[in-house]
This record gives structure tokens, sequence and C-alpha cells, in this order.
């Protein structure tokens, strides 16, 4: 068991606050690439990346319900999505998913690995499966699509880069450390996503049994907000411009803290925007 799989169970998403922030509209003029964290904590996430010709959606852990405002909210449609790539199997990323995708207006495919997807209770929901191999590439529609795998307690989990229009971005949450595969998978990245889940202290001292804190802090849990700051100090590319921290445990951590440890680590460097994801809530629309 995972931190995150104590929070929600499959086919139920925790719920997140009904009206998302009326500052997230966006005009599509001159946009070629958007980014939106719909949500990203131990009680849900969702990702979507678009360019003008191509949305997909990164793990479903929301409710359709939640999905579908948080898509309104940043003027786009569920119904538009042309694909749903799955990172692995815990439900914070795919408790909604199989209602998601069961009344969308077009079967799209879920794409995703064959273990994860084995893993995954369907009921009697057939889903278009596009199978791919952790650490292969694709591409769906104009956007190219690198995964990899990361060290978690899943069956077969990966991060994902993304490349469209010459803008990369990295997306690499739910990992016990940040494997040297990884710091190559994510270099140049222009936009990174990456988890800073749990402070140590708070984590040793927080509710949880001492098994899931031993299973937290492993070599396949999550990322702690000092190991984030390791990696910022030593391996943050200067490519990227802009490192989104988020999955942060509601029990075992703080935004303020996160952006904190993080700005020490960035260490007044102008050229990268920390933005750090509030539990539950979606962020600003990332455009280039
Ligand atoms: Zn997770
Ligand atoms: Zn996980």
């Amino acid at each position: 068991m995972s931190e995150t799989s104590l929070n929600s169970q499959p086919g139920f998403c925790p719920l997140q606050p009904l009206v998302p922030p009326v500052t997230l509209q966006l005009k599509r003029g001159g946009v070629i690439v958007k980014v939106c964290v719909l949500a990203s904590s131990s009680s849900g996430n969702s990702t979507f990346i678009a360019t003008e010709k191509t949305r997909i959606l990164v793990d479903a852990g929301l409710s359709r319900r939640d999905v579908l405002a948080r898509l309104a909210a940043i003027g786009e449609d569920a119904d538009e999505l042309d694909a749903i790539l799955i990172t692995h199997e815990h439900s914070d990323h795919i408790c909604g998913l199989v209602t998601l995708a069961r009344q969308l207006k077009k079967r799209i495919p879920v794409m995703i690995t064959r273990l994860t997807a084995d893993s995954i209770p369907w009921g009697d929901f057939e889903p278009v499966l596009d199978s791919f191999g952790a650490g292969t590439s694709f591409r769906v529609g104009d956007i190219d699509v690198n995964s990899f795998t990361i060290p978690h307690d899943a069956i077969d989990p990966v991060g994902f880069c993304f490349q469209a229009e010459g803008i990369k971005i990295g997306l690499v949450t739910d990992l016990g450390y940040v494997t040297e595969s990884i710091k190559v998978h994510i270099r140049r990245a222009d936009l990174l996503i990456m988890e800073s889940n749990h402070d140590l202290e708070m984590l040793k001292v927080g509710p949880y049994p001492w098994s899931v804190k031993q299973r937290v802090m492993g070599r396949k849990g999550h990322l702690s907000n000092d190991v984030v700051s390791e990696f910022i100090r030593n391996d943050l590319d200067v490519a990227t411009s802009t490192l989104v921290l988020g999955h942060i445990s509601e029990h075992n951590n703080h935004p303020e803290l996160v952006r904190e440890t993080a700005l020490r680590a960035l260490n007044g460097r102008l050229f990268t925007r920390l933005v750090v994801a509030e539990p539950r809530l979606q962020s600003e629309v990332f455009t280039y």
C-alpha cells in the first residue's frame, strides 16, 4: 500500500472544491502548448496537456464531475480529449478513470502499460486500450510522448516527457528517488512537474502507521522536500523555466514548507519560476 492508497478507494474519488478560481479563464489566441495541473495531491492527480490539434489527460484521479468542471474553467471540453494516459494504478491516479472514459461522447484510447491495465478494476467497462511498454516512446496526435520507469510501489509505474512545438514538459510524481535515468529523461524540460510529497520530520511524527511511513520514505515511496532540494541544487536543468512542485501530502507536508525549502535550493536563480501546486486546487494555465 502506498501513502496515496490510504486516502481513496478504486472507483471513488475524494471530494474536491466545487468552484475553481475564475481567474483561470484563458483566451486561445497565440497559444500553441497549454498545460494545466487539474489536481496534484495524495487525494487526486490529473494533468491536462494540449496543442492546437491534440488534447490529452494524464491520469484520472478526480471524479468525472471535477474533471469536467476543471476543464471547463480553462475553456476546455472533456469530450474533445484525444487520449487518457495513465502513470500507475494507485487510486489517486485512476479513481475517476472508468466513469470518465465510459461517459465521453467518443471512445478514446487509454494509453497504459499492459501490467498496469491488468491491475485496474474495470468492472463491466471495456476500455479502448492502447498499451505501451515502460521506457518506450509514442505519439498522440502531434505530441511526442516519452515514457520512463520510475521507482514506486506500483506494478509498472512510469513518468512521462511530452514534446510538441519545440516545448518539452516533464511529469514525474510518485517516486522513491530520482534515478540517473530519470535525470537524463527530464533534461532540457521547459516545464517540469515534480512531486515534493512530504517533509521528513512531519512524516515521522505524523498519523500514519510505522509500516506506511517506512514505505513512503522508502526507495519505492515518495520524494521528500529535502530530496527535491538536492535535485534542484545538483540536477535541475538551466532550461527549466518553470518548476511545478506537487503531489503534496495533506498530512505530512505544507505548501509553504515546500515553497520555502525549494526557494532555498533555487538560491536566487532567476531563470526558473517556482510554482507550488496547492493540494485539491487546479493550477494556473501554463502556456507557450
Ligand atoms: Zn500518487
Ligand atoms: Zn502512487
